[in-house]
């Protein structure tokens, strides 16, 4: 992969996935709590409005192995929380860059609950 290109080009599939570490103490602020005013049981819980996303940013940021991609501007579209998954993942959310010169689509997965004071190891594909 050549490093002297500024702008990419998605799909994430010509990058390998790597991992993002977010802190217990960063990650107590944020985790899913459930609103029971959602009617619909998919939404119920969510991850604290705002702050999560500026927490996954920073952690992008930090971990991205990747020249050309640490410089996106990651805007997530959506995320979903499952309690206790039977298939797929405990937290799934999606992102896009929104430079111009950019179409990079992310997605952001941590396949179970994080346990108490661990760091928490986000799955970037
Ligand atoms: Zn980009």
């Amino acid at each position: 992969m050549s490093t002297n290109i500024l702008a990419v080009d998605g799909p994430f599939s010509k990058f390998k996935p790597f991992i993002i570490k977010v802190a217990w103490i960063e990650w107590d602020e944020i985790k899913p709590t459930k609103n029971t005013k959602n009617v619909a049981t998919q939404y119920q819980w969510r991850m604290k409005k705002n702050a999560w996303t500026n927490v996954f940013i920073h952690a992008f940021i930090e971990h991205c192995p990747y020249k050309t991609l640490k410089g996106c501007k990651i805007s997530f579209q959506r995320h979903k929380v499952v309690m206790e998954p039977v298939i797929g993942n405990f937290m799934s959310a999606q992102a896009v860059c929104t430079r111009n010169s950019c179409s990079m689509k992310y997605k952001f997965a941590l396949k179970r609950k994080p346990q108490c004071n661990a760091e928490v190891s986000i799955l970037v594909e």
